[in-house]
């Protein structure tokens, strides 16, 4: 009997269900992936007990020696993947990393551009809801209505229009490569800082999958529980002149004590990711989303400008006037788990939206390739023309956990 399921059976039950979810639904949340029993470890382990308020070498408090060790392998690992001058490893998520950027530079009222939330966006990219949106004046840019990608010489002209203070790029829901030489060509013609939030695609840019915006931009900021496959996490890389204003916004500015628990599991996961199987792991994301991407093309599906280079890729029901929520629901219901997501120039609400995203970092983890894609796009396509039918969910719900079991997740926690 573990120690939880004597302390708080209701917890250990909790926990218990979703590992069964995780392992017997089709995970395609673009944003999702499974760690490794490694990185599990470290996040479930005692270094959760330490204040360590500061930085190695400069802690508010003793006793971090050991803490200190995690946080330098953190940073190091962290330089020598992404070949970034200074790393803050501390951030508790990615939506504070991009609050530490925004703090070290702006100030509330500036102008800063950053793309449509329905058009890929996040929402720490300055929607109207969030802090970002309140407390500084966001201009957004959208990709065109034709090709539903992002047009360079467009966002140039409403950077002169609009001379913003920072552009942001990067996004959550974009599936196409993105040309960091040209936000740093928009940059430059305002003077604006260039911060890239890679959020979504760091495992791609650690492996040269997609080109780094290291070199071109001021700030680089990341989570690193998406395609890197860490702890959930945040991290802010920059050139060495905004170091020591960076790390003094995240502590003391916007954080308190660190998370050296997950620190040190960002530290694992990092060091995964330096290695081959890592980079032949980031190849077969790439592969496995453009083989589903086309699969869906195929058998008539609207793909969002018309494919994918990366992870995720989207699929727009505008013509057909079906919503993502429905959608979402009837897909859950036959144990395949997408998100509702808005399409460019989406009629409908945010929480019902007109379409889905899908990715495949989490199912390509578990070792799926581009046989289960033509299976799973079959899944898909047959939940979809018959959305109404409960007895095709239940009867795809059967096919996906026995496809599921084909690939065990977690095999030692059931
Ligand atoms: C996921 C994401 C974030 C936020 O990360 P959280 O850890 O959920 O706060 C920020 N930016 C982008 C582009 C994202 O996709």
């Amino acid at each position: 009997m573990s120690y939880l399921e004597k302390t708080d059976p209701e917890i250990y039950k909790a926990i218990l269900s979703e590992v069964n979810r995780e392992s017997d639904k089709l995970e395609l949340i673009a944003s999702e992936n499974f760690v490794s029993e490694a990185v599990l470890e470290a996040a479930g382990g005692i270094m959760t007990n330490k204040y360590a308020e500061g930085y190695p070498g400069k802690r508010y408090y003793g006793g971090c020696e050991f803490v200190d060790i995690a946080e330098n392998l953190a940073r190091e690992r962290a330089k020598q993947l992404f070949g970034c001058e200074h790393v803050n490893v501390q951030p508790h998520s990615g939506s504070q990393a991009n609050m530490a950027v925004y703090f070290t530079v702006l100030n509330p009222g500036d102008k800063v551009m950053g793309l449509d939330l329905s058009h890929g966006g996040h929402l720490t990219h300055g929607h109207p809801i969030n802090f970002s949106g309140k407390l500084y004046q966001f201009h957004t840019y959208q990709v065109d209505k034709d090709t539903e990608v992002i047009n360079y010489d467009k966002l140039i002209e409403q950077a002169k229009e609009v001379q913003p203070k920072m552009i942001v790029a990067g996004a959550s829901a974009y599936p196409r490569i993105l040309d960091f030489k040209k936000f740093r060509q928009a940059c430059d013609i305002c003077g604006a800082y260039l911060m890239v939030d890679i959020a979504h695609i760091a495992g791609l840019v650690a492996t040269g999958l997609h080109p780094s915006p290291v070199p071109y931009a001021d700030f680089v900021t990341t989570t690193t529980h998406k395609t890197l496959r860490g702890p959930r996490g945040g991290m802010v890389m920059c050139k060495e002149k905004y170091a020591a204003d960076l790390d003094r916004t995240v502590m003391p500015g916007i954080q308190g004590g660190p998370l050296m628990h997950i620190i040190a599991a960002k530290a694992v996961a990092l060091k995964e990711a330096l290695t081959d199987e890592f980079k032949e792991y980031q190849k077969r994301i790439v592969a496995n989303a453009a083989a589903l991407a086309g699969e869906l093309k195929k058998a008539g599906y609207h793909i969002v400008s018309g494919g994918t280079d990366t992870h995720l890729f989207l699929v727009s029901f505008v013509e057909s006037g079906l919503t993502g929520k429905k959608i979402e629901k009837a897909l859950d219901k036959a144990g395949i788990t997408v998100n509702k997501n808005t399409v460019p120039f989406d009629p409908q609400k945010p929480f019902i939206t007109s379409g889905i995203r899908i990715g495949t970092p989490a199912i390509t983890t578990r070792g799926m390739g581009l046989g289960e894609m033509k299976i799973i796009a079959g899944f898909i396509d047959e939940v979809i023309k018959k959305l109404d039918m409960k007895s095709v969910q239940e009867e795809v719900a059967k096919r996906v956990k026995t496809l599921c079991d084909k690939f065990p997740l977690y095999p030692g926690r059931k």
